[in-house]
């Protein structure tokens, strides 16, 4: 196995360092698998810290730790693609995809290793068995999250999956090929198919630097997450629309059968704002969820690159 190991990093010139250190001791434990020493690809996604001078030098005192350097922040999705494009021209045979900040234990490679080796799986990839050491709230609404995406999408994701995988070369080939600009990889890695192995691990908690995730970051991803992998949102607002349309046929009728038996005594205000508020209400629900997919639409035909690259080594 030749392994290539991607890493997206913006900010972790804390993490670093430790990374370092803990895949190098690693590394020992992997030889047994590797018919080449171990590469990686550093992906500096637009920090504003020393990350990128950590790794200049990182590569000038080994060739293998290579980095590629954005020219902006492009968001963790594009450091994946980066990586990977760049991992697959190192010729790796094997594509490990890691955290920088050590959430995802670089020991479990070597289970990875174990399990992926003349196996049938193209993929063993982590989960997190607990969400122990994170706000309830979030877990909630992680949870909950994972629930509808598997009720309304075909493509079923785990709940606790982290992106902390090793994968098979033509499994890399086959996500670097998909050309989405839009790219949610949890999905992506699910889509293409191939037999995934899961490998359950506790929970660890970030030790140095900190997250670039707020709570309203992780809802937008979910929201993204939710576009990119399921249009049952638009089949809900036309069934939605179908149900309203039935009723107030039949409403009509009713009214129109009460004027010509009871006459047509001037009542029922209250009752009519209440109609009227709530149809506005669902029009522009409906609207806005249209709105959402042709946001998506829109970023896709304008075909702009995932990431430009700024240096790389
Ligand atoms: N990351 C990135 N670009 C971003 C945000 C995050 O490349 O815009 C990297 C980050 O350096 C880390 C990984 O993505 O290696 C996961 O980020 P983080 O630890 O902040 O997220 P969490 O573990 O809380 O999901
Ligand atoms: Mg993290």
């Amino acid at each position: 196995m030749h392994i290539a190991v991607v890493v997206p990093c913006h900010n972790e010139e804390d993490s670093i360092p430790h990374f370092v250190n803990r895949m190098t001791s690693v590394e020992r434990d992997l030889t047994p698998w590797l018919t080449e020493p171990v590469s990686y690809v550093l992906v500096n996604d637009g920090s504003t810290d020393g990350t990128l001078a950590c790794m200049r030098e990182l590569n000038k005192r080994n060739d293998r730790w290579h980095y590629i350097s954005f020219s902006r922040n492009f968001g963790k999705e594009a450091g994946l693609l980066a990586g990977m494009r760049m991992a697959l021209e190192l010729g790796s045979t094997h594509v490990a995809v890691m955290d920088a900040d050590l959430q995802d234990p670089p020991e479990l490679l070597v289970q990875m290793c174990e399990r992926i080796d003349g196996s049938e799986f193209d993929a063993v990839a982590a989960y997190r068995k607990t969400r122990e050491g994170e706000p309830p709230i979030r877990s909630w609404f992680a949870h909950r999250f994972y629930d509808f995406i598997n009720k309304v999408s075909e493509t079923t994701m785990r709940d606790g999956a982290r992106d902390f995988r090793l994968m098979t070369r033509r499994m890399v080939e086959e996500i670097c090929a998909l050309p989405e600009v839009g790219r949610f990889s949890k999905g992506l890695f699910m889509w293409v198919g191939f037999k995934t192995d899961w490998l359950g691990y506790d929970n660890v908690e970030r030790e140095f630097g900190t997250t670039s995730w707020n709570f309203l970051g992780l809802v937008h991803y979910a929201i993204d997450g939710i576009l990119a992998f399921s249009i049952w949102p638009l089949e809900a607002i036309s069934v939605i629309g179908v149900a309203l349309s039935a009723l107030s046929l039949f409403f009509l009728l009713f009214i129109f059968i009460r004027a010509l038996l009871f006459g047509d005594p001037v009542a029922g205000w209250p009752s009519l704002i209440c109609v009227v508020t709530l149809l506005g209400g669902v029009e522009i629900l409906g609207i806005g969820t249209i709105g959402l997919y042709l946001s998506k639409v829109y970023s896709e035909v304008k075909k702009r690159p995932n990431y430009i690259v700024d240096e790389q080594r």
